[in-house]
């Protein structure tokens, strides 16, 4: 028997799109990808160069359960350079990914039937490790016209004396949307409950910068990582930074579940912090070019884009002139225009009526993508 509660975890609809694409490509379609939400730049060759050297090295132990001494030092440096916060080592866990530090930190805050606060819509996975450490999420559905931003007394509202931590995704996978210095200094002020704050996207911004929650309040749970910003995702590599008294439990939860992160691929993760700052200001200018154009023709043809989206790599257009039902119009789209695009419901019912596109495809590819996608809205109207 399939136990109750991994009964309850919902699927990646994303995932669906994509099986469908590989159907049709199997049958010798050419497919536009603007569902993927992973960049299509190579890893930066001075990372590379730096796995291959640290293998040859025979860097190939268990480290240290919170990760290499070096690299929690090289992400406390990071911080303190980008955000000038004050971070020591023996408060960051690095691990295969953002996604189980995710897991982790929920295990380590809730207890059964504790709560956490998300947005509607929001990334998709998220309820699923709040539900798999035996808590509930409390969704709070967020607008469009206030850039998908929680409104503060709905937060107030939805606190109960169970609610542990309230979790803010800024640039935001599916908005693109950054949080303003003000917006996280009003989300810090709630006390007694952690944020979570997902920074995975912290790089990835075209118009002034992203501010850290660790600017704001220390009382805070902050998971980044190294899967897009270096275009890394394969690697698998991210971390944790928690409040100092987590530190023995967060040791402890890691050295049972997954006693290290891989050897060579956190030094690897060194060379990115401190060696790839070219390609990363190479991959940038590429983004924002492709972000810009990408917004101008959605505009043009008729999608409502209401908060400019200036982080991340995707875009949220709101397409409800066309449609009403995103995930039957996501599979339309992909079959008839050959276009992959990801349904916002995907991201909870307050992205119903939305599609995200990703411009993490060449701008040849992008516009290509529009062509088709106008050729077939315009099909549609006739
Ligand atoms: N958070 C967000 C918002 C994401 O979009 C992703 C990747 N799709 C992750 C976390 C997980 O990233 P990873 O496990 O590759 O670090």
């Amino acid at each position: 028997m399939i136990s109750k509660r991994a009964s309850e975890f919902t699927s990646f609809i994303v995932m669906d799109v994509m099986a469908k694409v590989q159907d049709l490509e199997r049958q010798g379609e050419n497919i536009i990808h603007m569902e993927v939400g992973e960049p299509d730049f190579s890893t930066p060759s001075v990372i590379v160069e730096a796995a291959i050297e640290a293998l040859r090295q025979n860097k190939t132990r268990y480290t240290h359960a919170l990760g290499l001494l070096e690299l929690r030092q090289a992400i406390c440096d990071y911080y303190l350079a980008q955000y000038r916060v004050n971070i020591t080592p023996d408060q960051v866990l690095v691990s295969t990914g953002t996604s189980p530090v995710l897991l982790f930190a929920m295990l380590a805050i809730l207890d059964h039937g504790d709560e956490v606060i998300v947005s509607d819509p929001r990334y998709p996975c998220y309820q699923n490790f709040i539900l798999a450490a035996g808590g509930k999420f409390r969704q709070i559905r967020t607008y469009p016209e206030d850039g998908f931003q929680y409104r503060l007394n709905d937060v107030a509202r939805a606190i109960s004396p169970r609610t542990k931590a309230i979790l803010i995704n800024s640039p935001c996978n599916p908005t693109g949307i950054v949080m303003t210095g003000e917006q996280l200094a009003e989300i810090a002020s709630f006390n007694g409950q952690y944020i979570i704050s997902d920074e995975i996207y912290h790089g990835l911004v075209y118009k002034g910068r992203a501010r850290s929650i660790l600017e704001f309040t220390d009382n805070a749970f902050v998971i980044n990582g190294f899967s897009k910003l270096y275009a890394m995702t394969g690697w698998r590599l991210g971390y944790l930074i928690f409040p100092k008294e987590f530190s023995s439990v967060m040791q402890r939860i890691h050295q049972n579940f997954m006693i290290s992160a891989n050897a060579f691929i956190q030094w690897a993760g060194i060379a990115a912090l401190t060696r790839a700052h070219d390609d990363v200001a190479r991959m940038i200018r590429l983004y924002d070019e492709r972000r810009r154009y990408m917004i101008g023709r959605l505009r043009e043809m008729g999608f409502v884009i209401h908060v400019e989206p200036t982080g991340a790599f995707y875009v949220f257009a709101d397409g409800r002139k066309f449609f009403s039902d995103s995930y039957r119009e996501a599979f339309r789209i992909t079959e008839e225009a050959k276009v992959g695009v990801t349904p916002g419901i995907d991201f909870g019912p307050g992205g119903e009526g939305f599609l995200r596109f990703s411009y993490a495809a060449s701008l040849e590819n992008i516009e290509e993508g529009l062509n088709r996608l106008e050729l077939y809205l315009k099909k549609q109207a006739s």
